[in-house]
């Protein structure tokens, strides 16, 4: 069996080492008995250096942690929270120049309270809008679930298009179209311009 250092019944975090069960590149492999109850199979040299402390439970309990503060990593709201605070805070956004480059703040301290403000998104047709402040920042009292419709009425500047109109209002969209094309066009002829 060769020189060995003896760590039967020394413990190293969770594990305690229970017999030595053979050697792995030179080193003593030990069964180990975890605190948890599971059994770990280790190298004498993992132990001594610190690298194995658990039979693998603590790794599970800390990347669980880190995933499951909220537990809402993979929900909509969250993305929703990610994607606003990547718009506001990062040149490198495809939409910085609409959010962060004009000066709009995302000025959320935590996931937590941002759901806490919004609550569930209601359905996938709704994304956040601020509201009722499009020019603010996104910030409690300025934020809401908004379809793409509310948030187009909500715009700075109101681009209207037909397809805007008709979705809005359905058949009364076109008749409306017509009132305001005629009406804008209408004085433009009248003021001298196409
Ligand atoms: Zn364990």
């Amino acid at each position: 069996m060769g020189n060995f250092i003896d760590l039967k019944d020394r413990r190293f975090g969770r594990l305690v080492v229970k017999k030595r069960i053979g050697s792995k590149r030179g080193y003593a492999v030990w069964s180990c008995e975890c605190d948890c109850g599971g059994i770990a199979e280790v190298m004498s040299v993992n132990l001594i250096r610190g690298n194995s402390q658990s039979c693998g439970c603590l790794n599970r309990e800390r990347s669980q942690q880190a995933n499951t503060t909220h537990g809402m990593c993979e929900a909509p709201e969250y993305k929703a929270y990610q994607g606003a605070k990547h718009r506001c805070n990062n040149s490198n956004d495809s939409h910085w120049n609409d959010y962060g480059g004009r000066g709009i703040k995302f000025l959320f301290n935590s996931f937590e309270q941002f759901y806490a403000e919004l609550g569930s998104r209601p359905s996938p047709e709704y994304s956040v809008d601020r509201y009722p402040n499009n020019d603010g920042n996104y910030e409690p009292g300025n934020v809401r679930w908004a379809t793409a419709k509310e948030q187009i009425l909500n715009r700075r500047v109101l681009l209207v298009s037909q397809e805007i109109l008709c979705e809005i209002f359905g058949e009364d969209g076109d008749r409306i179209w017509k009132i305001l094309r005629e009406g804008i066009l209408g004085r433009g002829i009248a003021n001298g311009q196409n």
